[in-house]
């Protein structure tokens, strides 16, 4: 887990699947997934705040609970989708954050997300890990959803 890897919003980009995607080269091994190598890596207008969020394009504010409308509308409808489908909240972790420190919160990502077979990183978006469940990832009808 790295701090460059937790977007703004509070995304962790290690658990996303386009950053797994691109980690493990799922293309080399027949399967197409869109590749991604972190919000803030990337530095580009990111697809649900940063390209609408004046503030986070200009850089005054480095996570969105800095911000004066945190939790504006655009972090909060994000939030519900990723609490309802995703097993996370970005508004979690950014409280997280702010009362506990990036360490403390990258320690517990790490903890939490750890695949018990192999201790790879589990994505959030689908419940697999892209190291030893290559093959469930394959056969997967919706990669973007998890199995229970
Ligand atoms: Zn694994």
């Amino acid at each position: 887990m790295s701090e460059e890897l937790i977007a703004p919003c509070g995304m962790n980009c290690r658990i996303c699947s386009g950053y797994l995607a691109f980690q493990h080269d799922v293309k080399s091994k027949g399967i197409r997934m869109p590749y991604c190598i972190g919000c803030r890596p990337r530095d580009k207008k990111c697809a649900f705040l940063k390209k609408r969020c004046a503030l986070l394009l200009s850089g005054k504010v480095k996570y969105c609970y800095e911000c004066s409308d945190y939790p504006c509308e655009r972090l909060s409808h994000i939030d519900k989708r990723y609490r309802r489908y995703f097993r996370m909240s970005m508004i979690e972790n950014l409280e997280f954050i702010k009362n506990n420190g990036i360490n403390q919160f990258l320690e517990k990502e790490e903890k939490r997300w750890k695949c018990p077979e192999c201790g790879a990183i589990i994505c959030c978006h689908n419940g697999i890990c892209f190291s030893c469940e290559l093959e469930k990832l394959r056969n997967k009808k919706k990669l973007y959803r998890w199995e229970d």
